[in-house]
């Protein structure tokens, strides 16, 4: 890495602003231990958002633990698309699988109105989302539920939206070694062919959309 990334990678590991060490050249001898800790991580092949705990989505800073999905490139996509292509304001949004609650947090600041559901099966995505939808002070319009899918949710939403685990199980393996190591393949794996979940979804969210309703799921490019 550059002189400039190391000194980034630093900052986010001791969580002080990077200006710091051009006032400052010594680390504290605690400071060293944790940095060397974490270095440890890093060369072993954690991600670097579960060692800093931190992560940026769009414009959003977020909270992320080891056992939670990191979002990635392509959702901030996901979400840019679905402001591009959905031509009504919704009122009312399910995000299936929420992880971290980035596409929540992200639809809840696009659409200044709206009441989301965001469902996860994973109590440390739940405690993850509840933390990051705390600090962004959406408590009152995003409000999250641990079950399989939408089990027990019973309003109707105009806007249903997923990033649901869709890697053919065949090609886990083929993942980077970041990847399989260390992030959750409950998160991932979409089963023999990659859409199990995605039909789950459609089956189990008919009943749940408003006429004129969109369903709008990211999918494997295969
Ligand atoms: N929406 C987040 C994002 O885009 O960063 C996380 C997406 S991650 C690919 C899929 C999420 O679905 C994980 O958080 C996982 O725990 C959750 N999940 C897996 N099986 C589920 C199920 N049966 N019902 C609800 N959520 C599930
Ligand atoms: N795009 C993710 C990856 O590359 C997979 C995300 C998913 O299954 N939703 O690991």
């Amino acid at each position: 890495v550059s002189r400039g990334e190391a000194e980034l990678i630093v900052a986010s590991l001791l969580e002080k602003p990077r200006f710091e060490f051009y006032l400052n050249d010594s680390i504290d001898q605690e400071s060293r231990q944790l940095l060397r800790a974490k270095l440890m991580q890093l060369k072993k092949g954690m991600p670097l958002e579960y060692v800093t705990k931190r992560l940026h989505f769009m414009d959003y800073s977020l909270r992320i633990y080891p056992g939670v999905f990191i979002p990635r490139f392509e959702t901030e996509y996901f979400i840019e698309l679905i402001e591009k292509l959905i031509d009504f304001v919704p009122e009312q949004i399910l995000d299936i699988g929420t992880g971290t609650g980035a596409i929540s947090i992200a639809l809840a600041h696009l659409y200044p109105d709206v009441h989301i559901i965001a469902t996860d099966i994973s109590d440390k995505a739940i405690r993850c989302a509840q933390e990051n939808i705390k600090e962004y002070g959406l408590t009152d319009r995003i409000h999250l539920l641990q079950c399989s899918i939408c089990n027990g949710v019973n309003t109707r939403f105009d806007l249903i939206i997923s990033n649901p685990p869709y890697i053919p199980s065949s090609r886990l393996h083929s993942l980077p070694k970041s990847v399989r190591d260390f992030e959750p393949m409950l998160a991932i794996d979409g089963g023999q062919d990659g859409v199990q979940f995605i039909k789950l979804i459609i089956q189990q969210t008919a009943a749940y959309q408003n006429p004129g309703g969109v369903i709008a799921l990211e999918i494997d490019e295969d």
